[in-house]
């Protein structure tokens, strides 16, 4: 009978949740759930200076964002009776010494130790590469090594999914695993995360920093779906998933042993698509506590129409929202499009003032603020882009932005006016 699937997220509390841990979860978690298993969190705090509860915090918070629920949860700094169990055990069978204060764990001298890797096939170590390690420090302190290979032992742990960089750790557990008489578990080493020049990911490089993306306004979807195609990709090139869609279609055979590119310009595609598919009041809700401006709830949300398909994270708000909210300046070649001349773009500027001035609230509406322009134009014999350019450069400062008649809309008549003369001053002046 197959053993019942069992896996563990395993971080120190040392530092924060990070990109390629959260990855290191969301694979087991997709796994677990795959086959009907548990995910177990382990919070791995032997080290005791450098283990912090802040640490432990962020790591629970931030896999609670993400959706991904864990079953049962440790913390190996309560279970140092166990540990020192099979210390004892170790040192009576002479597999283990004292040197120095320290335990160390005695290491064959001859043979391969061969790594079965689900991803990467049989990898072969020498024995003798392997030198006896220290498995318990002169202060009391229990080494990594020993009390991860106990806790997938006494967890029952069948798969051990982690990333690659502990690859070459793998030799001195599976030792470990033969010397306490256990099971050794299915490995599954999942492909470093690399920058864009194919270097190990870095701080220095990028931010690795998990919360600093939840902060950013990235959501958890796009998290998720950015995450798990570090190393996966879905065989019919599928890109967006729900986390129980994932729950299908992952499979770790599909795995690949190459580094996996960290391309932030594909998280902000994922995160795009995400935000964009908000109703309004969901990203209205989600975009509140980036708006920095003063104004009304119903303007807010006019100006957020208009930019919810544009912006690719929550951050970007201030920037976009800016000149809705105040004028911004900008150099008056700017108004003139691009195909016309200054004299033209005074010409348009000044016959929109006349016919806009002229409109009423009432009429200040989408539809009949275009047709009032088309008619404008035509009538002064002028491109469309005399009037639609200037009128946008006016109204936003900008080379980009929403059309000109949804920004006169959401500015509204005084505010359109003002900035329109303005404009015309600049011109003139
Ligand atoms: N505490 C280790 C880490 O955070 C766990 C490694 C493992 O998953 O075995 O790297």
């Amino acid at each position: 009978m197959r053993r019942q699937v069992r896996v563990r997220f395993a971080p120190s509390p040392t530092g924060a949740l990070h990109i390629g841990g959260a990855r290191t979860a969301l694979f087991n978690y997709l796994f677990a759930k795959k086959n009907k298993g548990k995910l177990i969190l382990r919070i791995e705090d032997t080290d005791k200076e450098r283990s912090q509860k802040v640490f432990e915090k962020d790591i629970k918070t931030n896999l609670k964002w993400l959706g991904l629920k864990w079953d049962e949860e440790y913390y190996q700094s309560k279970r140092v009776t166990l540990y020192k169990k099979y210390l004892q055990q170790l040192l009576k069978k002479d597999l283990a010494y004292k040197q120095a204060g320290a335990v160390y764990f005695r290491t064959p001298t001859t043979g391969k130790i061969v790594v079965k890797d689900i991803i990467r096939g049989s990898v072969e170590f020498s024995a003798s590469d392997v030198d006896d390690f220290v498995i318990q420090k002169s202060d009391g302190g229990f080494v990594f090594h020993f009390v991860n290979v106990i806790d997938d032992w006494d967890m029952k742990i069948s798969h051990v999914i982690r990333g690659e960089d502990h690859l070459s750790n793998t030799p001195k557990h599976i030792l470990l695993f033969k010397a306490l008489g256990a099971d050794i578990p299915e490995y599954v080493h999942i492909p470093l995360i690399l920058n864009e020049d194919r270097s190990k990911m870095s701080k220095r490089t990028n931010d690795v920093n998990f919360a600093d993306y939840a902060a950013k306004g990235y959501l958890p979807e796009a998290l998720i779906n950015f995450l798990v195609q570090l190393g996966w990709s879905d065989p019919k090139g599928r890109e967006f998933f729900s986390l129980k869609e994932l729950i299908n279609v992952f499979d770790l055979s599909r795995v690949q042993k190459a580094g996996a590119v960290f391309d932030l310009k594909y998280l902000n595609h994922h995160n795009h698509h995400y935000l964009s598919q908000l109703s309004p009041s969901a990203y209205y809700k989600l975009a509140k506590p980036y708006i920095p401006f003063r104004g009304t709830e119903s303007y807010h949300k006019k100006v957020l129409s208009l930019l919810q398909e544009r912006a690719e994270y929550l951050a970007q708000l201030p920037e976009l929202m800016g000149f809705f909210y105040k004028t911004s300046d900008y150099d008056k070649s700017l108004l003139v499009f691009k195909k016309s001349s200054p004299a033209q773009t005074v010409n348009g500027l000044s016959s929109s003032i006349k016919v806009l001035s002229a409109l009423t609230e009432k009429s200040w509406t989408e539809k009949k603020l275009q047709q009032i322009l088309d008619t404008t134009a035509a009538a002064e014999g002028l491109m469309p882009g005399d009037i639609f350019w200037p009128v946008r450069v006016a109204l936003s400062g900008l080379s980009g932005s929403p059309s000109p008649v949804e920004l006169l809309s959401v500015l509204g008549k005084k505010e359109s006016i003002k900035r329109l003369e303005i404009a015309l001053k600049k011109l003139n002046g």
